[in-house]
């Protein structure tokens, strides 16, 4: 088998598969209230294209399929998309990262058809709190989605929460304890300039440093020594086996062992979160010959080619030999 790898040395094993631009929320350190420039709907990948492009990632050693958005719960054949990706060989572990707002209705579903793990952002555990940063008045059904995907078996349940100065920072240690209770693992965000609003300023960014600070007002943690490719420094809770992640993107990059590449709603190959290219990989895939079934697609090769170039040129991520 293939193995991407790129002109950094880093072996990529991780796609993240983009399913909608959409979204039933409007955080607003992510999307501006109106005036989204959303993709034309004959543009995004259909199931099948999706399943062709990812049997060609599997046959290129990537294991982890990560589904996201916008909102994948948003996408009506989602239930089908990850039955179709677990059923490729070789199979990949699918997870997705959600606000799982509608899990009560398909949680069970979504874990028939080969589910395993689900990371749900929270931010808050305040009703006005939650209206103000989503700009939806989804708080309780946000909770409902979250124990909806605790009852269906989605283990471990890692929770992700993004600090505002002066919104919700004041919450992180509330949000800890809510997690260790029920049993999930949370994970805080630095917050990245990726809002299309514009609206980031490194100077009110919260920083992984005073994220901690701020747990260690009423938490103990000490640091977990191995990290690997995982993005989140974690720490033991109170001397452990609990744990709490802390993912520092912005001020400290993790990009030397990042493993990811990403797959857009509408075919776009992206190598990284802060891309300034994209590669096509929509029109290879489209040109491949039709057949009755993606099962029975080989991978087609014009698709397989782009994915390798793209990878293996890797341009576009300028902090990679950190
Ligand atoms: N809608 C889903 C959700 O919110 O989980 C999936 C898509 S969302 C873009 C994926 C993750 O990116 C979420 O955990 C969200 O908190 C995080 N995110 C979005 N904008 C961010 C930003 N500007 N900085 C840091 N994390 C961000
Ligand atoms: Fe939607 Fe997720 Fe962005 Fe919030 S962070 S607006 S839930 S895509």
């Amino acid at each position: 088998m293939q193995t991407l790898i790129d002109r950094f040395d880093r072996v990529h094993r991780d796609l993240r598969i983009s399913l909608t631009d959409r979204c039933s929320l409007r955080c607003t350190y992510c999307m501006p209230e109106q005036g989204v420039p959303w993709l034309q709907k004959n543009t995004m990948l259909t199931t099948e294209e999706l399943l062709r492009l990812a049997s060609v990632a599997v046959s290129l050693g990537i294991d982890e399929v990560r589904l996201t958005g916008g909102e994948p719960l948003l996408r009506r054949d989602l239930v089908d998309v990850v039955a179709g990706m677990t059923a490729l060989d070789p199979s990949p572990e699918v997870s997705m990262t959600t606000n799982a707002l509608g899990l009560t209705k398909n949680a069970e579903a979504l874990v028939a058809a080969g589910l395993t793990r689900v990371n749900v952002s929270l931010d808050t555990l305040n009703d006005d709190t939650f209206k103000k940063m989503a700009r939806r008045d989804r708080f309780q059904d946000t909770l409902d989605g979250i124990k909806a995907a605790a009852d269906a078996g989605l283990a471990p349940l890692k929770l992700n929460t993004v600090l505002l100065r002066g919104v919700n920072d004041h919450e992180a240690p509330d949000l800890l304890e809510f997690a260790l209770e029920h049993g999930y693992e949370l994970r805080f965000i630095e917050q990245m300039p990726l809002d299309a609003g514009h609206t980031w300023h490194r100077e009110s960014m919260v920083t992984g440093q005073e994220i901690r600070d701020r747990l260690e007002t009423r938490f103990e943690l000490t640091p977990v020594p191995v990290r690997g490719n995982a993005p989140a420094e974690m720490f033991f809770v109170d001397g452990g086996p609990a744990k709490v992640g802390v993912i520092a993107s912005v001020t400290s990059p993790f990009c030397g062992t990042c493993d990811r590449v990403r797959l857009t709603a509408d075919g776009q190959l992206r190598n990284c979160l802060f891309a300034q290219n994209e590669t096509d990989l929509r029109t290879p895939c489209a040109k491949a010959p039709a057949t009755k079934s993606w099962r029975t697609c080989s991978a087609p090769a014009s698709a397989l080619s782009c994915l390798v170039t793209a990878l293996t040129s890797l341009a576009s991520c300028s902090q990679a030999d950190r």
